[in-house]
């Protein structure tokens, strides 16, 4: 069962907690108890199998056989490779590449799973009702759900993104997006405003009414949607199982992770893999310019109200991390009434967590970030040094790791959750790997960066500038209700 990180609700079934998105009185969704997986019961299963067994446990009301056709999607073609999700050995440590999938980015590994979670979860209810997905995108999130939920039969998808606020492939990557039930928005201002806006529309009683005379009702598919964690804890597991094989950790010893983090929701799934059984030590979080989450780990106060930076990492390009509710529910021992006074809207994204949380949140979680500059410098000295290159989320991560090494000198074993193809932002790439190189556009850089390394460009951003554009509405923040309230009311 799940309940709410606020204590506003609890009892409910997954199919709720899915087809809900979030609680509608404000709070998050989350597992009342932590199934025990051991790692060594998945042994030599594919990662299809893998998935099957640590998400069954918490789809207590699913049939068995819609689990197992669910995720099915990691071994019919979807993701290229055999492997959904290959550890790969880089230096003395290894990258999860979790880009594999049809956006070549690693919300696929949850976006290609969470339409099917949805329509089984509707079927549960009887609910015979379209229904809505609002999404607000820092830039990888939008495509994902977008080729997810495209075509889908009582299913339209409404992205809101911010305009200038993403790469030149992600905005046309969804701009070319086909589907008859897959609309766009460029909205005048930050990620944040679009999250906002999205979080305030689940919470109008008066637009859900409207909606619910068409038929309609709202769902998420952002990560504060437990349907988008859950598949996310998989590969957690998945690494595990490949450093044993590969012999890069002992049966039984701990593995750290590294997680390039904006809305907290991948590290989440570590964290939730660890409270699972997996032997995972130190989960090192890396941010961005928008260090917001640094200062947190550093003094107890989450300061959300503070100059924002559009970085070249822009999926990072987060201030509120709505995950992180998730993470001081747990730290502060599931104390429901704090989480509440924390996330208060009178606190206006200000509040301080009390001694012992904090002393919580540092045991399990190191954080650091990295600036621009060094994020193009880690994307050059990890080329000269392993001829492997990372997009700037990864070179983020990357960064922070060198950088917790040497401050602890932890030799534990470590996976890098890589979350893009370097070819989703590859003029800043090419930036990274030579600073005298520059493209006469994106598109050209796509090319050039594959020339330069070998690298096939994943199908999905190929000849991404010649396909037709859908028509992109636009909206300043204040205005995105009406315009869902007219688009669909
Ligand atoms: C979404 C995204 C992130 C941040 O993940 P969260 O789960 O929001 O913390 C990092 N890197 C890339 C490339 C992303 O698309």
């Amino acid at each position: 069962m799940y309940e709410s990180t606020r204590g506003n609700l609890n009892g409910q079934t997954a199919s709720q907690a899915i087809t809900l998105g979030m609680v509608p009185s404000g709070g998050l969704f989350v597992p009342s108890t932590f199934p025990n997986l051991n790692w060594q019961d998945l042994q030599g299963l594919t990662y299809r199998d893998v998935a099957k067994q640590v998400m069954m446990p918490y789809l207590a009301d699913f049939p068995e056989e819609a689990v197992s056709s669910i995720v099915d999607v990691y071994r019919d073609g979807t993701f290229d490779g055999e492997d959904p999700a290959p550890l790969v050995s880089v230096g003395k440590f290894g990258v999860l590449e979790l880009w594999h999938g049809p956006t070549a980015a690693f919300k696929d590994m949850a976006l290609q799973v969470l339409p099917d979670l949805l329509k089984v979860s509707l079927k549960q209810f009887n609910r015979d009702e379209d229904v809505l997905i609002l999404v607000a995108t820092s830039g990888d999130t939008g495509k994902a759900a977008l080729e997810g939920f495209k075509n889908r039969k009582g299913m339209h998808i409404v992205v809101f993104y911010p305009d200038g606020g993403v790469s030149p492939v992600q905005e046309r990557q969804m701009t070319t997006t086909e589907g008859s039930n897959t609309h766009v928005v460029a909205v005048k201002g930050n990620f944040d405003q679009c999250q906002t806006a999205v979080k305030q529309i689940f919470a109008s009683e008066s637009l859900k009414r409207r909606l619910q005379e068409k038929n309609l009702i709202f769902s998420s598919a952002n990560s504060i949607n437990w349907g988008r964690l859950l598949p996310q804890i998989v590969y957690y597991y998945w690494a595990y199982l490949q450093a044993v094989k590969q012999g890069k950790v002992a049966a039984g010893s701990a593995m750290n992770v590294v997680v390039p983090t904006g809305n907290f929701g991948n590290l989440q799934a570590a964290y939730y893999a660890k409270c699972m059984g997996l032997p995972l030590d130190k989960i090192i979080c890396a941010s961005n310019t928008n260090n917001v989450l640094t200062d947190f780990f550093a003094t107890g106060v989450y300061q959300s109200q503070r100059t924002f930076y559009q970085t070249i990492s822009p999926s990072m390009d987060i201030l509120v991390s709505s995950n992180f509710e998730r993470f001081l529910y747990e730290m502060s021992g599931r104390d429901a009434e704090k989480v509440r006074s924390w996330y208060d809207a009178s606190n206006q994204g200000m509040f301080s967590v009390d001694d012992a949380t904090l002393k919580a949140c540092r045991n399990t979680v190191y954080a650091g970030w990295a600036n621009e500059e060094e994020t193009l410098e880690t994307i050059a000295k990890s080329y000269q040094a392993y001829n492997y290159v990372f997009d700037p989320h990864t070179a983020v991560a990357m960064k922070v790791y060198d950088d917790y090494v040497s401050a602890t000198k932890d030799q534990t074993f470590t996976a890098i959750a890589s979350t893009a193809s370097p070819f989703k932002f590859s003029s800043n790439v090419i930036r990274g790997l030579d600073q005298r190189e520059s493209c006469a556009d994106e598109w050209e850089a796509l090319n050039r960066l594959s020339m330069l390394t070998g690298w096939k460009i994943p199908a999905g951003l190929q000849g991404l500038e010649k396909k037709p554009e859908k028509r992109v509405h636009s909206a300043i923040p204040e205005e995105i209700a009406q315009l869902v309230q007219i688009m669909f009311g």
